[in-house]
């Protein structure tokens, strides 16, 4: 399961940290300025997620650098094209003489395109950016228990959405059989997994084709948790999010302004309350989250404007 927080206050950047359950790291997705972020966070991310490098969502990447330098491993950073350019250039604008190379690794992951992904790494005390590789995916990142993808978005530049999504796990209901527990149910799940239905399952001594037991397992499908920033009201993002985000669990998604204001939604690429609450619904995402609103709005704004967008989710 997934956990997300917003860092910033009503009056900041957008920044959010995502935890997953049973998993030691943090993962960071936008760097606006956030006074709710603390340091031990930044150097607990393991990743880091950047939709677009408009200021409000990459100010804070000094704060990152700043905390992160140091501590020695490998920090993945995901982004759209020229993200890397754009890394090393905030990191090069610093002198660095006194850092050593083992101090940090920042991998860079930029999304080409949909299905497109070129890799990169940046170490102190040059931070010369060396190309790694090139590969055919839209997922940028991967760990035992979950993996996030990417789709591009359209904000008058390309803006990346993510989804973080769980693994789907295999659980043993016992009360459906007469057997005890044992080492036996883990060599059941693993041929429930590989799809090998004629495996022997030794239980107490007695032997059973591992096909005959599979009625005592089932599916807990995985969590999903979606990230989408920036992004204009048009029909091509729209499709684009109801493919990528249908049926995900729980969804932040920009609601920049308020209906009134959809004049400039439209005049600055951006979406606004309703149309955020309606492509939810029409994804039917289950716990959609409006997030990073024009700092123009007062608190008064925001609680209309929440309002707007579930007055649209739920019509
Ligand atoms: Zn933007
Ligand atoms: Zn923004």
């Amino acid at each position: 399961m997934f956990t997300s927080e917003i860092k910033n206050t009503h009056n900041e950047d957008i920044s959010i940290l995502v935890k997953a359950n049973n998993h030691p790291w943090n993962y960071l997705c936008e760097c606006g300025d956030a006074s709710n972020l603390t340091i031990k966070e930044i150097q607990n991310c393991n990743a880091i997620f950047i939709s677009h490098t408009h200021i409000d969502h990459f100010v804070n990447f000094d704060a990152v650098i700043r905390h992160q330098i140091g501590i020695q491993r490998r920090v993945i950073i995901c982004g759209p094209e020229n993200i890397g350019k754009q890394v090393q250039s905030r990191i090069q604008s610093y002198s660095w003489n006194l850092i050593n190379e083992e101090s940090i690794t920042y991998e860079i992951r930029e999304m080409i395109s949909d299905t497109e992904i070129i890799t990169y790494e940046l170490t102190p005390p040059l931070w010369e950016l060396k190309k790694i590789n090139t590969y055919n995916s839209a997922i940028l990142f991967e760990e035992s228990d979950f993996i996030v993808t990417g789709v591009l978005l359209n904000h008058k530049i390309p803006s990346l959405a993510y989804q973080f999504t769980e693994k789907d796990t295999v659980k043993i209901n016992l009360t459906s059989g007469n057997f005890n527990g044992g080492p036996w149910i883990k060599e059941l799940k693993k041929a429930f997994i590989s799809g090998k239905n004629d495996s022997i399952i030794t239980i107490n001594k007695e032997e059973y084709k591992a096909e005959d037991l599979f009625y005592l397992l089932n599916i807990q499908k995985g969590d999903s948790l979606g990230i989408i920033m920036d992004h204009a009201p048009s029909v091509e993002n729209h499709q684009k999010i109801k493919e990528h985000f249908y049926g995900c669990n729980t969804v932040l998604i920009e609601s920049f302004y308020k209906n009134e204001d959809q004049y400039f939604a439209i005049l600055n690429y951006h979406s606004f309350a309703k149309m955020s609450g309606t492509i939810m619904k029409e994804s039917a995402v289950k716990h959609p989250i409006p997030v990073h609103f024009s700092r123009k709005y007062s608190e008064e704004d925001i609680k209309k404007l929440t309002h707007e967008f579930f007055e649209a989710y739920h019509s």
